[in-house]
């Protein structure tokens, strides 16, 4: 019998990779998606067509973390032996304008779901996507598991109760439940208003003569970023151990915005020179001295990590996880992809 898995939030960035890794590794995947005015499937239409024509469960499911009834119907229907908890809003930035929402979708609902696995008494795996921002204000660089947390957002306050109601489930009923505390990860299926996408795609159209000028927030905050695909790969390895515990998955490299920047600029054929500072800095092409970054201070959060790196050792010698794409191959994935999505731009007008 085909092992099963529910995947929620299996239309995002991370879900999309997920189910692709678990279809190859021969499972039957349940997939749950918020019902939304307009059927938006995008990243994952794809993969749910080649199943089918393939034979293969994939199975998608109305829920929302919102409502237990629809977890507790989901849960009941699939029976899943591996549950990946990718669903959340996961915009630092939109977290401080929507806080009670990111505090419900991301840290009660955590809770109402571990309460519907007890309740129905599913003998399940289960993984809760923790993440880099819990250390905030970090305390020490890198960060390990044993890193104090200090969080700034209300995105990063409710993630942090979810990885202790994770904790507490785990020691107090002995659930096979783990924290993946992920660091950025980053992809071609990137949402366009993180930041690493938000450049690509606006210099990708840019280029293509679709859009004037990039404008960007707080260009000098370094993040440790990954591929997310290889991110997917230590979700799975944390469900396949035999005792449920909690790991970094990081690349253990930092990089700024601005570095970022001047990488995805150099692919898509422009070389940035800076002037001025804070508010008033530009990038420029050194070329033909056309704008192409302007800093406005909307994209400036109340309170920003100014860098986080993670040490991922314990990943690496327990899992035997590592990454496999490097900086500058993720920036020329992302890079070259949106070059061509902004091609097809062109050619649909
Ligand atoms: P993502 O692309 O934003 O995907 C989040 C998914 O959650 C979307 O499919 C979204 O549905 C769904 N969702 C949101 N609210 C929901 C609700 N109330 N009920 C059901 N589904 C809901 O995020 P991601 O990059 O794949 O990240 C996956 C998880 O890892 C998230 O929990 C995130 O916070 C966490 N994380 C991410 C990173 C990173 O760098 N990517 C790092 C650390 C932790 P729609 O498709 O309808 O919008
Ligand atoms: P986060 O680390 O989960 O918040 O991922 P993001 O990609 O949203 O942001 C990474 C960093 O880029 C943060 O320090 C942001 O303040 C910074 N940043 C600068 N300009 C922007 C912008 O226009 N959008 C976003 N999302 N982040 C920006």
């Amino acid at each position: 019998m085909p092992k099963v898995a529910l995947i929620t939030g299996v239309n995002g960035q991370d879900g999309s990779y997920l189910v692709e890794l678990l279809l190859e590794k021969g499972y039957d995947v349940h997939g749950m998606v918020r019902r939304t005015s307009q059927f938006s499937r995008g990243r994952i239409e794809e993969t749910r067509q080649r199943a089918q024509d393939q034979g293969r469960v994939f199975e998608l499911h109305y829920g929302n973390l919102g409502d237990s009834s629809s977890l507790h119907r989901v849960l009941a229907a699939c029976r899943p032996d591996e549950i990946y908890n990718l669903a959340s809003q996961s915009h630092v930035g939109a977290s401080f304008e929507e806080p009670e929402y990111a505090t419900e979708v991301n840290g009660t609902a955590v809770l109402r779901l571990l309460e519907c696995i007890r309740h129905i008494g599913l003998k399940t795996r289960f993984y809760q996507a923790s993440s880099s921002e819990l250390y905030g204000n970090v305390a020490e660089e890198p960060q390990t598991e044993n890193t104090p947390f200090h969080p700034l957002s209300p995105y990063a306050v409710s993630k942090l109760y979810a990885y202790w109601i994770v904790r507490s489930y785990r020691e107090t009923y002995g659930m096979h439940a783990s924290n993946g505390i992920l660091y950025n990860h980053e992809s071609p299926r990137r949402g366009e208003s993180f930041v690493t996408r938000k450049i690509t795609y606006s210099l990708a159209r840019i280029k293509a003569g679709h859009q004037r000028v990039l404008r960007l927030g707080n260009l000098g905050a370094r993040r440790d970023w990954g591929y997310a695909k290889d991110f997917v790969q230590a979700m799975w390895l944390m469900l396949q151990q035999e005792k449920a515990d909690d790991y970094v998955v990081a690349t253990g490299e930092l990089h700024s915005v601005r570095e970022f920047i001047e990488h995805a600029a150099a692919i898509a054929g422009f070389s940035i020179a800076w002037e001025g500072a804070g508010v008033n800095e530009r990038g420029l092409d050194r070329h033909t001295g056309q704008i192409l970054i302007e800093v406005d201070p909307k994209f400036y959060r109340p309170a920003d990590l100014d860098r986080v790196r993670g040490d991922a050792t314990k990943a690496r010698t327990q899992l035997g996880w590592r990454p496999t794409v490097t900086f500058d191959q993720l920036v020329a994935l992302m890079m070259e992809s949106d070059i061509d999505l902004a091609r097809h731009e062109h050619h649909s007008r």
